[in-house]
């Protein structure tokens, strides 16, 4: 089969490699119809989370047709259409029961080496890294998936898979983030980042009754796509952010701020330019430029909501301010079985619309060009979707 494959930095082929197959009883193996590009991939394409190897298959949003299932899943069939979460999940131990599935204690059989890395046996996901299990990911034409009995999703068979695909993952996270935000009556919320996770994030924040959103960032056909979805925007490349946040909240700061944007983050000045430094040379594994700015505007007692990725050790980042003000801080990878079967319901009514964020639609085999193009968002893309059934096309915007 064709599958997306990681070699080293910036250099994703596309290869063939062998088919998956049913190895324990509880694995499903599902044919890929649609999968997406995130940008949690791009920290994997820019190798600044470790932990990947030479040939390792990229990929944790993806959905598909139930090819086979093990003798011990029951709740899917050959012919269903699944959307898979990104976090692979026993369903049993201590934290999938408190419903910490991205937390999972059993998933992830690396648990020596994520323990050395983060001090503790980190959960697992697909095609993200040999830390997180070494699994092979969804940017495939086929793919294995364990605990088939917990995670896959359901979906009906007439719905286009646009609508439903970003359930895998970007739906629940940008969810997640801003249930984190505990919005209030009257709340604005400031969201750094208009990638996919960030706009998402406004859907969401508005079906919690946010009353103003504010979306940072400085590609400004994603700031577009904010202000289409209801958000106010500020382009860092016109504005200080901190000086504009305070003079749009009367001199507070937000209620909440959000991050959907993670260790990757621009800066400017001297202090963005020894983190790039320190990241590149590993000192520093994140670069904290949002977490600095985020820290310095929110509003006292307000609180800070962590969706971007980080991998390790940070300086620099203002503590004593966070603790004067009182801030409150959640954090951390989505549980996405959580979340799926209530924002399935919302996508099936109408009330979240995660497709319009969709660029381009390309087969596995544009997906080198893809992956160059969404770092370095180029030709407007906002959000890959590939469909491993397509033949290959010219890279378009859809
Ligand atoms: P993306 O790279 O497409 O978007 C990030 C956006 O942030 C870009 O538009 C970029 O221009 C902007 N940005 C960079 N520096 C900025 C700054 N200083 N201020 C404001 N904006 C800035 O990625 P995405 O797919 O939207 O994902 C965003 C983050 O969320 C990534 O770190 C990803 O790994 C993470 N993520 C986390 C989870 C989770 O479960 N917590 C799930 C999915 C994605
Ligand atoms: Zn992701």
């Amino acid at each position: 089969m064709r599958a997306l494959c990681w070699h080293a930095q910036k250099d994703v082929r596309v290869e063939t490699v062998p088919e998956p197959r049913i190895l324990n009883p509880r694995d499903a193996v599902i044919k890929v119809t649609s999968t997406a590009i995130c940008g949690s991939d791009l920290h994997l394409f820019n190798n600044v989370f470790p932990g990947m190897m030479k040939g390792d298959i990229l990929g944790h949003e993806f959905m598909g047709e139930v090819m086979e299932v093990g003798p011990s899943v029951k709740n899917i069939k050959p012919g269903d259409r699944v959307v898979v979460p990104f976090d692979i999940s026993c369903g049993g131990c201590f934290f999938c029961k408190k419903q910490l599935f991205s937390c999972c204690d059993n998933a992830n059989p690396a648990q020596v080496e994520s323990e050395k890395m983060f001090g503790y046996p980190a959960g697992a996901a697909f095609g993200y890294s040999h830390l997180t299990g070494g699994y092979a990911g969804g940017q495939s034409e086929y793919v294995r998936v364990p605990f088939a009995d917990v995670g896959p999703l359901k979906v009906p068979q007439g719905i286009d898979d646009d609508k439903v695909l970003f359930l895998s993952d970007i739906m629940p996270t940008a969810w997640m983030g801003a249930e984190n935000c505990e919005v209030e009556a009257g709340d604005t919320v400031a969201v750094w980042g208009a990638g996919p996770v960030g706009l998402l994030a406004i859907q969401a924040l508005k079906a919690m009754g946010a009353e103003r959103i504010i979306v940072i960032d400085r590609v400004v056909e994603r700031l577009a796509l904010a202000r289409q979805s209801g958000a106010q925007t500020l382009n860092t490349d016109d504005a200080d952010v901190y000086e504009t946040l305070y003079d749009m909240t009367g001199g507070r700061g937000p209620d909440a701020c959000l991050d959907a944007v993670g260790m990757e983050a621009h800066g400017t000045g001297v202090i963005a330019a020894l983190d790039r430094l320190k990241q590149a040379v590993g000192v520093e594994q994140d670069r904290p430029a949002v977490l600095r700015q985020m820290v310095r505007c929110a509003r006292k007692g307000g609180r800070i909501s962590i969706l971007g990725v980080y991998a390790g050790m940070i300086d620099t980042w203002p503590m004593g301010v966070a603790f004067a003000k009182g801030i409150q801080f959640k954090m951390g990878q989505c549980h996405v079985q959580r979340y799926q079967d209530r924002l399935l319901d919302m996508v099936l009514e109408g009330k979240l619309r995660p497709e319009i964020i969709i660029s381009h639609r390309l087969s596995l085999e544009d997906g080198p060009d893809a992956y160059k193009n969404f770092n370095e968002k180029k030709d407007g893309c906002v959000k890959v979707v590939m469909k491993p059934g397509m033949s290959r096309t010219r890279v378009v915007a859809a």
